[in-house]
């Protein structure tokens, strides 16, 4: 699907998404910028995508007529929002190119399924999920062995940001926590001490071709994604390939066609640089990645565009030393009394990038954006995202 005006048409090719949050807003900045036409599917009447598409479908994700009309004017369709129905994806793919696919999305969906595909990529590089157990039922509850605790009770369906998960430290808690998540099924996993959080974005292409982008270091506050960090030095070498390596291997052993973002954790297993966990993937960019809007000449929704509409996909590179920091509803408020921040003295300071992502109401904890500083050195970039945090308190 080429950029551009058409022959013989009236409109330029149009790209779909499902979602309209601020990852289907980059990924329609990105598309437009190509010359695409987007059209964003969200029930949300001023969703941020929605805003700025060519085309915004105000329906439920299972609506009909909304499907319809979302197939009627697109060449093809990703999605955003990895809760998507998988069966709406079917649907859509019987009619137009659809990435990722329904089944590869059917599998982040369910962290028992996600979990038995890391256990068989594993086999390929050798870096595998958490010790782990599934909970159906009572009876399951106890069989867990005493190994996964204390461990951490992760609902197997509908969890990010770490909401739907329970830290429990005896089998007492264990069955308490899982009466409290309504006794849905989950995953228990053990609670590992972890030396370091990582991530990695890899895009691939329906002809098996893959790229990725550098290995990305992350904190977490709260289980929100808080800092990325990505440059020279960040990471040992020899980690951050076993990284790369382990997500090119997750990608292929599902066929998937699009951007896959896989987390892992670092432990410490006795040697120098730790041994790799692989927990969990996303379907689509991440938070994690949106650094390479800015820090490399690549971004991962230009990736997404690219693997969307079947385009080459060529090696990005990172031409900056990057730290990204997310911008919660918290910075907002200041003792309970709203404020504004002060973007002017954040904005005085060398290499930051500011990306807001038009959502209107600033609730405590809730993604509003974040900035990126670029600099020549991961000592400059750290040093401004410390002084840029400070300055907005
Ligand atoms: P979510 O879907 O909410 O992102 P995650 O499984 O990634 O769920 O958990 C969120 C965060 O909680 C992780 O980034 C990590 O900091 C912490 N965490 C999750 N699982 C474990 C574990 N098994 N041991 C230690 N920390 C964990
Ligand atoms: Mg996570």
């Amino acid at each position: 699907i080429l950029p551009g005006p058409l022959a013989n048409s009236s409109r330029p090719a149009t790209l779909g998404v499902l979602g309209g949050g601020q990852l289907g807003r980059m990924f329609v900045h990105a598309a437009q910028a190509m010359g695409y036409q987007a059209a964003v599917l969200d029930p949300d009447p001023v969703s941020p995508a929605g805003k700025v598409a060519d085309v915004h479908i105000a329906t439920a994700y299972d609506d009909e007529q909304g499907l319809a009309q979302l197939l009627q004017r697109c060449e093809a369709v990703t999605t955003e929002f990895e809760n998507v129905p998988a069966e709406v994806l079917a649907t859509l793919g019987a009619h137009r190119p659809v990435a990722p696919g329904a089944a590869a999305v059917a599998v982040a969906q369910d962290r028992r399924a996600e979990k038995a595909h890391f256990a068989a990529s594993a086999r390929l590089s050798g870096v595998g999920p958490a010790p782990h157990a599934v909970i159906e039922s009572e009876a399951d509850l106890a069989r867990v062995p005493q190994a996964l605790l204390p461990g951490i009770l992760k609902s197997a369906r509908l969890g990010y940001d770490g909401k739907g998960q329970r830290r429990v430290a005896s089998r007492d808690e264990l069955a308490a926590a899982w009466a409290q998540l309504g006794g849905v099924p989950c995953v228990l996993e053990r609670q590992l001490g972890l030396r370091d959080e990582l991530s990695v974005i890899v895009a691939r292409g329906a002809d098996g071709a893959m790229v990725t982008l550098p290995v990305q270091r992350n904190v977490h506050r709260h289980g929100i994604l808080a800092v990325t960090e990505v440059f020279e030095g960040v990471l040992p070498v020899r980690l951050a390939q076993q990284a790369r390596d382990a997500t090119m291997a997750v990608a292929a052993e599902l066929d998937y066609v699009g951007v896959l973002c896989v987390e892992f954790f670092v432990i410490d297993d006795g040697s120098a640089d730790g041994a790799l966990v692989v927990n969990e993937m996303a379907p689509r960019p991440h938070n994690s990645g949106h650094y390479s809007i800015d820090a490399c000449d690549v971004s991962q929704f230009e990736l997404q565009v690219r693997t969307l509409a079947g385009l080459p996909l060529t090696s990005p590179r990172a031409h900056s030393a990057a730290v990204m920091l997310n911008l919660l509803g918290d910075l907002w408020w200041r003792s309970g009394n709203p404020t504004t921040p002060d973007w002017a003295g954040v904005l005085a300071l060398p290499g930051v990038h500011l990306h807001l992502y038009g959502k209107l109401d600033a609730r405590p904890g809730r993604k509003m954006g974040h900035l990126t500083v670029t600099a020549a050195d991961g000592h400059e970039a750290r040093r401004v995202a410390w002084e840029a945090a400070a300055r907005l308190g």
